[in-house]
């Protein structure tokens, strides 16, 4: 049996700490989706394309990894791909409380998919793509948190 998992996210952009998780769960499972999901309660700074196209190049040494862009219920991507299990990451308490809620829903909406954590690296916990976009757009340093493929393409969109 092929083990599918969906990591889903807005990454906008992806960072250090996505890269991370996506790299261990590639370990863990034969081949994983990385579900580029439009947040309607978020405005993103890349289009969800751009978004693709980014997560593509930082991921091209990751041979069973695939990026799909996805507008819809995470459980509707789930079955389309055939995936048995999410994987999404946890930094902090504050993670906690919307995964928990999000955890639950999609498992009223599919109880045979499940949720699966990862602790963050400690080196990324503190990284989140908000802060990312806000140190990029007042020149900060952000090399250490970002691939240097993102970093170039972030201050791209804040030097014009
Ligand atoms: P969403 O808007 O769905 O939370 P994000 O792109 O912010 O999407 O995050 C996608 C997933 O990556 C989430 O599970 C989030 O907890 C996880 N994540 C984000 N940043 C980190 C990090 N620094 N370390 C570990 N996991 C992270």
């Amino acid at each position: 049996m092929t083990r599918v998992a969906v990591c889903p996210g807005s990454f906008d952009p992806i960072t250090y700490g996505h890269l991370d998780i996506i790299e261990r769960a590639s370990k863990v499972f034969d081949k994983v989706y990385i579900s580029v999901l439009k947040n309607s309660s978020k405005e993103g700074l890349f289009t969800p394309q751009e978004r693709v196209d980014m997560i593509e190049e930082v991921t091209k040494h990751l041979e069973n990894v695939e990026v799909r862009q996805f507008n819809g219920l995470l459980i509707d991507f789930c079955h389309q791909v055939g995936a048995r299990a999410i994987v999404r990451g946890l930094r902090a308490v504050s993670d906690f409380e919307y995964e928990m809620q999000l955890t639950s829903m999609n498992r009223k909406l599919d109880s045979d998919i499940e949720t699966i954590y990862m602790m963050t690296n400690n080196n990324y916990s503190f990284i989140s793509s908000s802060i990312v976009k806000e140190v990029a757009k007042y020149g900060g340093k952000i090399e250490d948190v970002v691939p240097p493929y993102i970093a170039n393409l972030l201050e791209g969109k804040f030097s014009g």
